[in-house]
């Protein structure tokens, strides 16, 4: 628990950045579940986020990172103990003298590609309809038809919440891989990103990105809550294919469905909790393993309730 005495010391300490208190985290989390933390802080710029993070340090509270929370789920019971720290209002861009873009880790990914077509830069097309963040696309390396993050990231620059120093992490030393990088081990705070981009055709950008968002549109259950993908694919298949030769289209849990659209999609119908998720994901993965002997993995993040 954390002790009321340090949230009115941060709310004194620092005035400008708003704290939401026992917030439910279904407000803020597109599967739209999850129950109450015991705050929620929502840092106005970068400098009050550093002096708000080397507060916390100093009192050994250990803040989770939540971007537009698009692929993270809190438990339904809430969490007494859990300081939410969003960058979700940190979403500057601006274009560098030798080009590059750099740009706060709460962007919108949607926003920053239509930054980058609106001044004639190609690379970020396929990033126009991934709902996440800049920051929690680093993340999870995010990527869509044939495109990942890592492609146009040349650096990243966090926080090391352990001793508050700051680093630009070259894009070489981040560990790109599928879906993944050297943040998911923890402890780092992504602060910016610096993105190179090549110059292009305006309308042709435009084009390929309402070309894309269509595709979206054709194939994803866009019309209901989701976290997106639900597993990661497995080397060699398609989660979603193989999901939907199992049978498993519309199965549902509660409120948590295996989508009829796209099976790699669970979507929320209505009153989906948590834990109706988390039944779902593992019925499904047994089944799959039971009847194809691949074993999936979990895309969505479920947040522990026993973090701290
Ligand atoms: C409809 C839909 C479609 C989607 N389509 C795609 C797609 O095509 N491709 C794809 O890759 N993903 C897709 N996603 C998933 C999701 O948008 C991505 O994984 C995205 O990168 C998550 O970003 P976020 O800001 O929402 O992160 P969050 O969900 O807020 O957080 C995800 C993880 O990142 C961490 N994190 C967030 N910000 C920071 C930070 N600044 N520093 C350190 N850690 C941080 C969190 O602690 C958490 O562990 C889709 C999701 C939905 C709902």
């Amino acid at each position: 628990m954390i002790p009321y005495k340090i949230i009115e010391e941060i709310k004194q300490t620092f005035p400008s950045i708003p704290l939401l208190e026992n917030e439910p985290m279904k407000n803020h989390c597109s599967f739209r579940s999850g129950g109450p933390v015991r705050v929620l802080a929502v840092p106005p710029d970068e400098a009050s986020l550093v002096s708000l993070c080397a507060f916390l340090r100093e009192h050994e509270i250990t803040p989770y990172l939540l971007g537009n929370g698009t692929n993270v789920v809190f438990p339904d019971e809430g969490a007494e103990d859990l300081f939410v720290l969003s960058t979700g209002a940190m979403q500057s861009v601006s274009i560098l003298p030798d080009g590059d873009l750099c740009v706060s880790a709460g962007l919108p990914l949607s926003r920053l590609a239509a930054f980058a077509q609106e001044h004639s830069l190609t690379g970020l097309e396929f990033a126009s309809g991934i709902p996440g963040s800049v920051g929690g696309g680093v993340l999870m390396n995010a990527g869509a038809y044939g495109g990942e993050l890592k492609d146009v990231i040349v650096s990243v620059r966090c926080l090391d919440l352990a001793d508050g120093s700051i680093r630009e992490v070259p894009a070489s030393e981040c560990a790109f891989g599928y879906r993944q990088s050297c943040f998911q081990n923890g402890g780092k705070l992504i602060l910016s990103a610096k993105f190179r981009l090549a110059p292009g055709d305006r309308e042709a950008i435009s084009a390929r990105m309402k070309e894309l968002n269509q595709r979206r549109r054709d194939k994803q259950p866009l019309d209901l809550p989701s976290a997106g993908s639900a597993f990661r694919r497995p080397e060699g298949y398609f989660a979603a294919a193989l999901i939907e030769e199992c049978g498993l289209k519309g199965v549902s849990v509660g409120g948590a469905q295996v989508s009829e659209k796209h099976a790699g999609f669970i979507v929320n119908t209505g009153n989906a909790t948590t834990e109706d998720l988390r039944t779902l994901l593992s019925l499904v993965r047994d089944e799959v393993y039971r009847q194809k002997h691949i074993l999936l993995t979990p895309e969505i993040i479920l947040v522990s309730p026993s973090l701290q």
